[in-house]
């Protein structure tokens, strides 16, 4: 059967996979589709579309953006969006400059707390990429101080942990009218790890399409979960592994896959969203 690996990342956010890597893992992994959904970049989107040829892996461009609530971190994904439309690249310019600013400020936190990472360091690591926390994490874990990512994220740089630092105070009605308006498909991605399932019918309000009901951090009671909460709302059930390269360890790619239908499926959403963007 045809199947979609519907979250993927690239080394223009935070995976250690290069365009040429991730594709060719794609087809590897017998993939008929993957989505490239870096935080805040389309960088990876156009190299990724180059090999789409050679490698028979078709590319779904995408993005994911970060909002907030007040006791909550919440992740959108867009779909088959407009990647290269000129208010939405120079809008992630901004928020990735403010990415860079934020890195500043938890360097200062981790130093005070006895942490000894550097800057420059953790821009190292992010090379061309969008750097985020787990850039941060892999500086933290070679300090040789630190356990595991578990550890570093419970403890410092998850969500307002003693060391976290917020960079863009996007509201999720701010993220979805974003993805929205570059013509995209708005999908709450891994919904488990928000912690709190009564932001969703807000989102839905907002103009929400799908939820991210298979990812690898979601066990079977939460898959179920969200399998119910999109029939009850209408959504789409969207699925992937959220592959980072071997930023996280194992490589994921294909771990998590659904069937191809389902990429047609939100080809029709968007191409209604685009409709009525006109
Ligand atoms: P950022 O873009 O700075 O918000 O960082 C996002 C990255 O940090 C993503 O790769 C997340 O999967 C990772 N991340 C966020 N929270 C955690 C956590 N509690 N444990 C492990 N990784 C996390
Ligand atoms: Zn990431
Ligand atoms: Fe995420
Ligand atoms: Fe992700």
């Amino acid at each position: 059967m045809k199947c979609a690996d519907l979250h993927v990342h690239t080394f223009y956010s935070d995976s250690t996979f290069s365009p040429e890597e991730v594709m060719a893992c794609a087809a590897d992994k017998k993939l008929s589709a993957i989505a490239i959904c870096d935080h805040d970049s389309i960088g990876g989107i156009g190299p990724c579309e180059s090999l789409s040829g050679e490698t028979g892996v078709e590319v779904i461009p995408g993005i994911e953006m970060t909002a907030e609530k007040v006791d909550a971190e919440i992740h959108l994904l867009g779909y088959c969006i407009d990647w290269k439309a000129a208010w939405f690249v120079k809008r992630l310019k901004e928020i990735q400059k403010a990415r860079i600013a934020r890195i500043h400020v938890m360097v200062e936190k981790l130093n005070e707390a006895g942490i000894n990472v550097k800057a420059e360091e953790i821009f190292n690591l992010a090379g061309r990429g969008t750097v985020g926390r787990l850039h941060v994490a892999q500086a933290m874990m070679k300090t040789g101080k630190l356990r595991s990512y578990k550890e570093i994220f419970e403890k410092y740089i998850g969500f307002q942990k003693s060391c976290y630092v917020p960079y863009v105070k996007f509201s999720p009605k701010e993220a979805i009218e974003a993805i929205l308006k570059v013509g995209g498909v708005p999908v709450i991605a891994h919904p488990a790890l928000m912690g709190n399932d009564d932001y969703i019918p807000e989102l839905v309000d907002y103009g929400l399409r799908g939820i991210e009901v298979y990812h690898t951090d979601h066990k079977q009671a939460a898959r179920m979960r969200y399998e119910e909460m999109a029939r009850r709302y209408g959504l789409l059930m969207t699925g992937g592994s959220d592959c980072h390269g071997l930023g996280k360890g194992r490589v994921l790619m294909g771990s998590v896959r659904v069937p191809y239908m389902l990429v047609e499926k939100l080809k029709e959403e968007a191409d209604s969203i685009k409709r009525s963007n006109r």
